[in-house]
């Protein structure tokens, strides 16, 4: 068996419909293989539940010549993306920690019961091993009450627990950190904006190492367009809906997280192919683009604002480490603010962290490649050695 601490710990993210895993050492960052399960469950598909889909994660693994014999690993590490008030920490999963979390579901009906469905088909895959929950609300459990709290009736709100949570918090603090390395600077000496850029998006104001504010809200509905998610809306859309077009509450829901966002304008969701939609003179794909970078450049303003000095922001996430049009057009015409993008920079901004403003811009802007299955491997092994 090789030494405890070089173990590698199989990382789960399991969605509605997709299950995503990577195997990887803590230490050395190194993923020893990696790979998704799509369309579980769907009527097209060969996977008919999570359980099929892990046991051919297995089998791929098995076919890359990783081999899980018993031992082989020091522990599984789940994402789960909503831990309510009571869990900000990286948590070792048994029977009464399922019970909790299923108690949770309600905040996150969307999200929360397949990463359950994914951790109870680990456990039963894998009973020897330590099976460890780590959240993404948890990196923003300690926002301020000012950035947490919504201008809303009080006692409704604490009676169901409606506050700000903000989500992709594991990303946030790895890329915030990975900022911080990048510049030889201390965390905690530095004021940050991270722009988490994926098909879920969220921005996050980060002072001396601690967020101050994020974009996401109770749900990871609120905050920048998305993929397929409105972010901001105003509430009355929903009453109104519900009252005029007769709506019920969840095809209001399921229009806002899965017909909405640059998808919901140009009935496409991914930036590669929006963008040569645009190239080829497609209207609707420009003013997606531009509803995004609008509401964007709003949240890189308000958290300026926020922060008040700030040193560094860093573009990460699918479209962040890869969209320099997007990137461009975000920081275009902030010289005023401090901010001067190096054009050449931007364009050749590769796979590795890299500074892309100009040597004398005022604040840093970077692009560092997130890796949230390290971040929560490193999650797992640090609960493990105490
Ligand atoms: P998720 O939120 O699912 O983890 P990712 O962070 O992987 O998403 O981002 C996926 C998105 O990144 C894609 O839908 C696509 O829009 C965008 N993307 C990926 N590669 C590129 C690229 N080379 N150029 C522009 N956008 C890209």
């Amino acid at each position: 068996m090789t030494d405890h601490a070089n173990r590698p710990v199989l990382v789960i993210n399991s969605g509605s419909s997709s299950l995503k895993y990577q195997l990887v050492e803590p230490k050395s960052g190194v993923a020893q293989a990696g790979g998704g399960i799509q369309q579980i469950g769907e009527p097209s598909s060969r996977v008919a539940s999570h359980e099929e889909a892990l046991r051919l994660a297995f089998e791929q693994m098995a076919e890359s010549g990783v081999d899980l014999k018993p031992g082989a690993l020091l522990a599984v590490g789940h994402r789960v993306v909503h831990g309510g008030n009571e869990f900000y920490r990286p948590t070792l999963i048994d029977d009464a920690r399922i019970a909790d979390l299923e108690k949770l579901s309600q905040l996150a009906p969307l999200h929360n019961p397949p990463a359950i469905q994914g951790i109870k088909v680990a456990r039963k895959l894998l009973p020897a091993v330590a099976h460890i929950a780590v959240f993404d609300t948890a990196y923003f459990h300690r926002l301020p009450p000012a950035a947490a709290t919504y201008a809303m009736d009080r006692d409704l709100a604490e009676r169901y627990h409606i506050r700000r949570y903000g989500f992709h918090g594991t990303s946030h603090e790895y890329v915030s950190a990975q900022a911080a390395a990048f510049l030889h600077q201390p965390l905690d000496e530095l004021n940050q904006i991270v722009l988490h850029l994926g098909n879920g998006a969220s921005a996050s104001a980060i002072a001396g190492g601690r967020p101050v504010d994020t974009s996401m809200g109770l749900t990871p509905l609120e905050g920048l367009v998305m993929g397929t998610r409105s972010g901001d809306i105003d509430p009355g859309v929903i009453s109104y809906l519900w009252r005029t077009a007769h709506m019920d509450v969840d095809a209001i829901e399921s229009m806002l997280n899965n017909r909405s966002g640059v998808w919901g304008l140009a009935g496409e969701r991914d930036f590669r192919k929006l963008r040569a939609m645009i190239e080829s003179g497609d209207g609707a794909a420009q003013l997606a683009h531009d509803v995004f970078i609008h509401r964007l450049r709003k949240y890189i303003g308000a958290y300026l604002a926020v922060l008040g000095n700030t040193d560094v922001i860093t573009f990460t996430g699918g479209i962040g480490e890869n969209d320099a049009a997007v990137r461009r057009d975000a920081m275009a015409g902030l010289e005023r603010l401090g901010i001067v993008l190096d054009e050449g920079r931007n364009l050749s901004a590769g796979k590795r962290a890299q500074r892309i403003s100009a040597d004398d811009s005022p604040i840093a802007v970077l692009m560092v490649p997130t890796n949230e299955e390290l971040a929560i491997a490193r999650d797992c092994a640090n609960l493990l050695a105490g």
